[in-house]
């Protein structure tokens, strides 16, 4: 079975999940392979980002792997080819829904974030609201006055979760899987002909719709349980790994 495009997340990855410097010569390597390969000269299929990233930051990697794909950005809120610098919504969000999402970003910024110092919120994503704090512990009180707030607004139905130190305020539906079923239409190919690389629970969403599905060693328990080969080394130097297996070859 040829594997025509490679589906990869990006933080514990390509990149280190934390804040820090990244592995510079496994990057590079990683970026030499993934410029052969858009260019047909690699026995590596390309590369299609698909990330909880927002675009800019999408944008950037893209020019240098020289992705040529469309990429996913916010966990599939927003799809974004290059070649014509185009973003769009991802399948599911409205204009209706964007007008609801700035509404509870305002209570989160004139009502909340004033009484809480300790807590900030994350810019540069459109459709996906997150709220950073080295104190979780506050996180269920700021979740409770979202939610109140949202419902009575009348908004949309939002998934509010916590991860270690994140509140990520999403809308219901919109997830990575969906984004990478309206990318596979636009290029006119089953899932099948798509292998996947993710180290997060959320990563499950590419696991579902490829043929193929690895991992880093650093990935997440479930992922490891799930995943049709587990690297031996974490991060890039993982990737490096998987990219040698014949599933990810093109053909
Ligand atoms: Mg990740």
């Amino acid at each position: 079975m040829a594997t025509h495009w490679i589906i990869t997340d990006i933080d514990g990855c390509l990149t280190p999940e934390e804040s820090v410097p990244w592995d510079l010569d496994g990057f590079w390597e990683f970026a030499h392979i993934s410029r052969a390969a858009s260019a047909g000269a690699h026995p590596v299929a390309p590369f299609i980002l698909c990330t909880g990233r927002p675009q800019p930051y999408v944008e950037c990697l893209m020019k240098l792997l020289d992705i040529r794909s469309p990429a996913i950005c916010e966990n599939g809120a927003v799809i974004y080819t290059l070649h014509d610098n185009h973003a769009r919504y991802g399948p599911g969000v409205t204009e209706e829904k964007i007008l609801a999402l700035r509404e509870v970003r305002a209570f989160i910024e004139t009502d909340l974030l004033p009484q809480r110092p300790e807590c900030i919120m994350q810019f540069g994503k459109e459709a996906q609201l997150s709220v950073y704090s080295e104190q979780p512990q506050v996180f269920p009180a700021l979740m409770e006055d979202i939610a109140v707030f949202n419902q009575r607004q009348g908004g949309p139905e939002l998934l509010i979760n916590a991860t270690h130190f994140y509140i990520n305020i999403s809308l219901a539906g919109i997830d990575k899987g969906n984004a990478i079923r309206a990318v596979a239409a636009e290029l006119g190919l089953p899932s099948s002909a798509f292998t996947g690389i993710g180290d997060t629970v959320g990563d499950l969403a590419i696991q579902k719709n490829v043929r193929f599905f690895a991992c880093p060693a650093n990935a997440q328990e479930a992922v490891l349980h799930r995943a049709d080969y587990v690297a031996p080394h974490p991060q890039v130097r993982g990737v490096l790994d998987i990219l040698q297996h014949p599933e990810f070859q093109r053909s």
